[in-house]
């Protein structure tokens, strides 16, 4: 436990007046899966271990961010699950003063084995990508197997996290007919399921031929019954607008990052690196280098470093004005 932190004296507030409260922490950028969209073939600009963030590291940058206004903590990568250190991470992040709510986004593939220390370490929410419940898709699109993600979602109801939902993108011309099994498929399992739309991010996959909006799943859902709106701080602090379906337990969620009018006026975080970058928005290039004050730097250098990327946090995204440049989501943390 970090003896030397404070809790804030409140809130950050970007230049729009937007209450930043969020940090999502990529903890690798390595994967077990090669999801199309995700890693591209043949990406060579991974980490190396001078430049990788260490776990005290992680837990002094964070720290930081705490003192400066963050509530909650999201682990990412690439999968933090192949992280060896992931659960002492968890454990030493949920220990610093300030923060109330602690999150992993996974592939699932690992989970069953840490589901339960997880939970002890502090984890309270679980995000399990699953893009489709074919296993052909699921090889196609991931390039793995979808049977230990199945076991991995098993270990984590049985863990006992407040919320485990499914996380699926949006891909036209592979999964548009997995929309209703996966709303389903989520309502048998007590498991909110949000939809993503496809972000043009770097790697070579064909954006144009894969986005389908979020309207269009919203119709084909509600093909099936009224989505009724359901705001409901308790499943989650990101972009999601949920919904429950009319007469069934499903709770969905919409993410619409291209498509949804004023996405960005809620956005309510900062991004950082498992390589020591602090990233305002995944929607623009620009990154400070924080790595030289995580690592060596007081804790005024280290305030600084965020400040200055609460500084330079834009109005909103550009994904129409350079689609598919700069670094892929692998290294980024979705
Ligand atoms: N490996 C973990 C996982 O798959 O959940 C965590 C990291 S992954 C980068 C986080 C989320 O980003 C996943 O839900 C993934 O599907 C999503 N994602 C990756 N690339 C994306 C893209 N180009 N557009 C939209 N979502 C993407
Ligand atoms: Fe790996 Fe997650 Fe990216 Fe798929 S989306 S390649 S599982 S990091």
């Amino acid at each position: 436990m970090q003896t030397d932190v404070l809790p804030s004296a409140g809130p950050s507030r970007d230049a729009y007046g937007r209450v930043i409260d969020y940090l999502r922490v990529s903890v690798t950028d390595r994967c077990n899966e090669r999801c199309f969209y995700c890693m591209p073939d043949g990406y060579a600009g991974w980490s190396t271990a001078a430049d990788r963030l260490r776990a005290d590291e992680i837990v002094r940058a964070v720290a930081a961010a705490a003192r400066l206004g963050v509530r909650k903590v999201r682990l990412t990568g690439g999968e933090p699950l192949v992280r060896s250190d992931l659960v002492e991470i968890a454990a030493r992040i949920w220990a610093i003063p300030g923060i109330e709510a602690l999150g992993v986004s996974t592939n699932g593939t690992l989970l069953a084995t840490v589901a339960h220390r997880l939970v002890r370490a502090g984890v309270r929410s679980v995000n399990v990508s699953l893009d489709t419940l074919d296993p052909e898709l699921y090889r196609r699109i991931t390039g793995g197997k979808i049977a230990p993600v199945l076991e991995g979602l098993e270990a984590a109801h049985a863990a006992g996290f407040e919320i485990v939902k499914l996380n699926c993108v949006l891909l036209r011309g592979l999964n548009e007919e997995q929309i209703l099994p996966l709303v389903d498929f989520g309502a048998r399992h007590g498991f909110p399921v949000r939809f993503i739309e496809l972000m043009p991010m770097a790697g070579g996959f064909d954006f144009a031929r894969h986005h389908l909006p979020v309207a269009e799943a919203m119709r084909r859902v509600a093909a099936r019954g009224a989505l009724v709106p359901e705001p409901d701080a308790r499943l989650g602090h990101g972009p999601a607008r949920y919904y429950r379906l009319e007469n069934s337990p499903a709770r969905i969620g919409f993410i619409g990052a291209l498509t949804v009018e004023h996405f960005c006026a809620t956005c309510n975080k900062l991004r950082l690196t498992s390589d020591g970058k602090l990233r305002p928005c995944l929607g623009r290039e620009g990154e400070l280098d924080a790595l030289p004050a995580i690592r060596n730097g007081g804790e005024n250098e280290l305030a600084e470093a965020f400040a200055e990327a609460l500084r330079h946090k834009p109005a909103a995204h550009e994904f129409d004005r350079c689609p598919g440049e700069g670094r892929p989501m692998t290294a980024l943390g979705g």
